[in-house]
């Protein structure tokens, strides 16, 4: 809570500076994208201005959005703002994903028929004791750019620590400190050590939260993995994330051969707290009656990846009946490993349709309750919608610029469903973060993606050979 008082302190401050910037001679101008579709996706919002108004300071931030080619006279920043005509164009707030592992990015494809758990054995046991210095940090890049230009402006970046190495476990943060794309790190204990160790290690990279339009850095969290680990360590680590005043994430309820088994951990999670409102789930697919209504009651939240859970055929959450709950629900890529290509146009369409072809109507959930839900209701999950997930004066202006004509979708009738049924990432043309522009159809100015494509085929392709090695060498004392 101290860190959050801190963090809302920066953000005022800032939002003040680029107000009495606005007209000043030191900054430079602000800039107003005029006439396009805009969506804010802020509360209340039924939809889009048809002809809207995005005004940006110089320092990232957002001035004015709405209905209107121009915000009311007198705004700050809009006398003497540069105009660029959006007629045709739509404008979006940035994708949040609730959860994913950058990391896994360079692992697609892989066991194609398997659940979570052959699946797991085929990543995670058969290459995590492998990983070279460097390939945490090739593989996360490789995973951040990727969900960048996707039109994914801010991650919840839900770390691993394989191979018990905490050099190389550390390179997931640092890595992502190098992309523009923000995000929130969700940090995990060795379960092994004591407090003592966990509090030593974490300390310096929670020094370097402070939330400002031009950092990737927008927070720490807790991915606490104790319901699977020795007695005590659950509670070990919610006691760690209430010191510091930190969201907590968990796997829970994903696939479905271990639903019964989950289902009777959920006493023991929420006796330690896991129905707390500072708690999210990854997937919460198969929960009974009793355990939604004591999440929902208690504040607790889910993430919602309808392609992971596709692709390894965990199931289709209730997200309707859970909304209707009382359960906050978010959406997230997860890693590209299990979701394997990072893309919440997809990600949305896969999710809505599927849910209608349960309920066998087209009635329910409706395109902008799932923008939505990808944007502003993942930001509250996380705890960061004060900075992020909607287009409102005093965020960071992280937006996507998309165009219907490019490749071609056909004449536009209604820009919410035409965003959510008729276009893909293919008519995304820009992405910009803290109003800087970082991704133009599909390159990264300035970054060589190619390059780091064949760093990590390189990288992959020897964690390989070290793998295969190890796995045909005689066992010890042979
Ligand atoms: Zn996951």
């Amino acid at each position: 809570m101290r860190m959050e008082k801190m963090i809302r302190g920066v953000v005022a401050s800032m939002a003040l500076g680029a107000v009495l910037a606005g007209g000043g001679s030191e900054a430079g101008a602000a800039t107003l994208y005029t006439g396009g579709v805009v969506f804010t996706l802020a509360e209340g919002e039924v939809a889009p201005a048809p002809v809207g108004h995005l005004l940006v300071s110089d320092e990232g931030l957002v001035l004015a959005a709405g209905p209107g080619a121009e915000p009311v006279a007198g705004t700050p920043g809009l006398d003497g703002a540069v105009r660029l005509n959006m007629a045709g164009k739509f404008i979006l707030p940035g994708f949040v994903s609730g959860h994913s592992h950058l990391w896994q990015s360079a692992f697609r494809g892989i066991a194609a028929d398997g659940e979570l758990w052959p699946w797991l054995k085929a990543l995670h046991f058969t290459y995590g004791g492998f990983f070279a210095d460097g390939d945490f940090a090739a593989f996360t890049r490789h995973g951040a750019y990727d969900q960048l230009t996707h039109g994914v402006t801010t991650t919840f970046n839900h770390s691993h620590f394989l191979g018990r190495d905490f050099s190389r476990y550390t390179e997931q943060f640092t890595a992502e400190l190098a992309v523009p794309q923000r995000f929130i790190f969700a940090w995990v204990h060795d379960s092994t050590a004591d407090d003592a160790t966990w509090e030593a290690r974490f300390a310096p990279y929670l020094a370097q939260v402070g939330p400002a339009a031009d950092k990737p850095l927008l927070g720490m969290a807790l991915n606490a993995v104790g319901s699977s680990r020795a007695p005590g360590v659950l509670k070990r680590e919610m006691e760690f994330a209430a010191r510091h005043g930190l969201r907590v994430q968990m796997h829970y309820l994903e696939p479905f051969a271990e639903a019964a088994a989950d289902r009777a951990k959920w006493p023991m999670l929420r006796d330690a707290g896991g129905a707390g409102a500072n708690v999210s789930y990854a997937h919460f697919i198969h929960p009974d009656a009793d355990i939604l209504r004591e999440a929902a009651a208690g504040g607790a939240s889910m993430i919602w990846n309808p392609l992971s859970n596709g692709r390894l055929g965990s199931g289709l959450a209730d997200i309707e009946g859970y909304l209707a709950a009382g359960l906050k629900v978010g959406m997230g890529e997860d890693g590209q490993a299990s979701a394997d290509i990072s893309d919440p146009f997809e990600n949305m369409r896969l999710g809505l349709y599927s849910l209608r072809m349960r309920r066998q109507n087209a009635k329910g959930l409706q395109p902008m309750d799932i923008l939505r839900l990808h944007t502003l209701a993942t930001a509250r999950v996380l705890g960061v919608e004060r900075y992020v997930g909607s287009l409102e004066p005093g965020k960071f202006a992280d937006f996507l610029i998309v165009d219907p004509s490019r490749p071609g979708a056909g004449p536009v009738f209604d820009p919410a469903a035409h965003v959510l049924f008729a276009m893909s990432a293919r008519n995304l043309h820009q992405v910009f973060i803290g109003g800087r522009e970082v991704v133009r159809d599909g390159l990264v100015p300035g970054t060589d993606l190619v390059a780091l494509e064949n760093e990590v085929g390189e990288r992959v392709a020897a964690l390989r050979a070290r793998a295969a090695l190890a796995a045909a060498a005689p066992a010890p004392g042979h």
